[in-house]
């Protein structure tokens, strides 16, 4: 019996063991999975709370609710990875063997690595939205705010979800319309990135919506630190933004464990085969999701297509064959763009986002690099996908490969 260890029951371990699982019996797999917290969270909801379109409930559900059953479940914090002797010590005082590791822990946001970011401003008029108790006290502040300068800044790359800040500038732009206050709120989109986004075309497509929604982009701004006391952010060319409401998207980081396995680089990020997903320094751990250092996006979507790869190539592995090198980098997002509608890109590590249709080529129903407000029901349909079929690692009619069929070359 071979014994396979996946750490991290978020969103793509329990894809990967839910996939695994299929297979346990004919393989003669015995599978564990390891997470610290009981609660599952859908991440992509954390955008929707401070506006008041999903609450708290909305975006919870018991981690083991999607564990297989057959399958170890541990509840435990992970305190160490011993690679080189293939054990994982848990601060449970467990100690684990395993033949192959999965490493899934994802990545959480640092405030504390910006000076002075979490002084004296920190949840009163600075807020974060990628944690939930970020949403959830800027929902309140929100709530009585009656306008202001509202800045947001994204700290530094790679962030998850590269495009969340651009939909929370987007969603803020239609909420203080709809609440009649657009008018006393200047929006200020401050980002490390010479444009919008991160890819050439998808960047001047986006860039042209924050100026259609007056919302100023200041590009190539690395925020060096936060002087709460007067309001501002400064840059390390000595570059300042004054702020009435700082939205933060602080620096993101691999898990500590890594860091304390000696496993990441500098932001404890799992040096990863970009193509077949094995790390690069140990035959027999893979990385997925969050965890690995790739240039693809950090996205569910993401870790979707990956597990897809992993599981195939954990397959090749038992079966003694070679890996496939199968990932391309493939990430497919909705962007939320307020009042009811949505843009919809499809990209991969050497194609920008295209126009064209999808998933349908010619067809649809969503359509790439447009605003249409089916892109904005497919949107808002994910939190379903996600829940029902995502995670319980059923196969979508989407492939792993980005698919050129549809798109338009430009
Ligand atoms: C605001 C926001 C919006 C987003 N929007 C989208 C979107 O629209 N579309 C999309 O596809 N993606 C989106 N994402 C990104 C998506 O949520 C993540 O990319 C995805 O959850 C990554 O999955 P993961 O399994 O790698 O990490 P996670 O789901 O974060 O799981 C990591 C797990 O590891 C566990 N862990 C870590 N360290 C330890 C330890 N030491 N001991 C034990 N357990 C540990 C954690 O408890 C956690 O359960 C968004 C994210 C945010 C924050």
């Amino acid at each position: 019996m071979k014994k396979v260890v996946i750490l991290g029951g978020g969103t793509a371990g329990t894809m990967m063991v839910n996939k695994l699982a299929t297979i346990a019996n004919r393989y003669d797999l015995h599978l564990t999975i390891v997470d610290r917290d009981e609660t599952h969270y859908y991440q992509p909801g954390f955008l929707f709370i401070p506006f008041g379109i999903y609450s708290e409930e909305d975006v919870v559900k018991p981690k083991r609710d999607f564990f297989p059953t057959g399958v170890d479940v541990i509840m435990s914090a992970i305190d160490e990875i011993k690679a080189d002797e293939s054990k994982i010590k848990l601060t449970n005082g467990k100690v684990l063997s395993y033949d192959f590791l999965i490493i899934a822990t994802g990545s959480r946001t640092a405030p504390g690595e910006i000076e002075g970011m979490q002084n004296g401003g920190w949840r009163r008029n600075i807020f974060d939205f990628y944690t939930p108790d970020g949403a959830i006290a800027l929902t309140r502040f929100l709530k009585y705010w009656e306008g202001g300068k509202m800045v947001i800044n994204i700290a530094e790359m790679p962030i998850k979800c590269p495009v969340a800040p651009l939909e929370f500038a987007f969603l803020a732009d239609w909420w203080f319309t709809e609440r009649g206050l657009r008018d006393k709120v200047e929006i200020e989109f401050a980002t490390p990135l010479p444009g919008a986004f991160t890819k050439p075309i998808a960047s001047k497509f986006l860039g042209q919506f924050l100026e259609k929604k007056n919302i100023q982009l200041t590009s190539e701004f690395n925020i060096g630190k936060v002087d709460s006391a007067n309001n501002k952010i400064i840059s390390w060319d000595e570059k300042e933004i004054e702020y009435d409401l700082l939205i933060t998207v602080p620096t993101n980081m691999g898990a500590d464990v890594i860091a304390d396995s000696g496993l990441g680089d500098d932001l404890n990020f799992i040096p990863t085969d970009p193509n077949t997903l094995r790390s690069k320094a140990h035959e027999n751990i893979f990385v997925l999701g969050d965890a690995t250092d790739l240039p693809s996006s950090k996205a569910g979507s993401v870790a979707h297509f990956q597990a897809e790869v992993l599981f195939e190539n954990l397959l090749r592995t038992l079966d003694k064959r070679p890996l496939d090198p199968h990932f391309d980098g493939h990430a497919n997002c909705f962007i939320e763009s307020g009042f009811g509608k949505g843009i919809l890109i499809d990209f991969n590590y050497d194609i920008e986002p295209l126009p064209g249709k999808f998933p349908l080529p010619g067809v649809g129903p969503f359509s790439l690099l447009e605003e249409t407000r089916m892109n904005h029901w497919g949107k808002m349909m994910f939190r379903w996908v996600y829940w029902n079929l995502l995670l319980r690692g059923a196969e979508l009619p989407i492939e792993a490969r980005m698919n050129m069929a549809g798109k338009k070359r430009q």
